[in-house]
């Protein structure tokens, strides 16, 4: 049986509890599209790109405690200006992976020899995506009248009316005129 990508046999290491092992992996993180933006707008490891797990093993009672950076590019677009940016992602994570884990243990399931660390890294990346990111600190984002990139100098528009005045003038027109 072919192994999944992101497990790494653990017998050798297993048969002396404290036993420490040097892993990295790094493999396709998402072939079948999985994760991929599902909205406009939302961040996500970039398409058909590597990730990567690069760390410690070590061998503990009933299971491995996994010390490791987990990395990958990631793409999106400035919540602003909706420039296409990216990044690397890169998240320094410490997990236990024991027998029989149940969701109260706060570990990650061991089953056999093999540590299966794609859910690791999955959970990893996304929680680390950023959420509405810009392209610069100080993007001017896109004029609201003509949608001309006000980063690339002024169009010439009034600037857009202050929006406490806007709800004032809300309330001010009558429903039934
Ligand atoms: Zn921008
Ligand atoms: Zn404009």
């Amino acid at each position: 049986m072919a192994m999944a990508a992101f497990s790494i046999g653990v017998a050798a290491l297993r048969r002396q509890l404290g036993a420490t092992q040097a892993f990295l992996i790094c493999d396709v993180f998402d072939p079948e599209n999985l994760y991929g933006a599902v909205t406009r707008g939302e961040s996500s490891v970039a398409p058909g790109a590597e990730a990567s797990i690069e760390g410690q093993l070590e061998s503990i009672h009933k299971g491995v405690v996994v010390t490791a950076t987990v990395g990958a590019p990631w793409v999106g677009e400035c919540r602003r200006c909706a420039l296409a940016i990216g990044g690397a992602l890169e998240v320094a994570v410490r997990e236990r992976f024991l027998e029989g884990a149940s969701d109260e243990d706060e570990a990650y399931p061991l089953e056999g020899e093999i540590l299966d660390l794609f859910e690791l890294v999955r959970d990893s990346l996304l929680l680390e995506l950023p959420i509405a990111p810009l392209c610069r600190q100080d993007c001017k984002g896109l004029c609201v009248t003509c949608g001309a990139d006000r980063n690339e100098g002024d169009c010439g528009c009034d600037p857009p009316m202050d929006p406490r005045w806007a709800s004032l003038e809300t309330l001010r027109s009558p429903d039934q005129a």
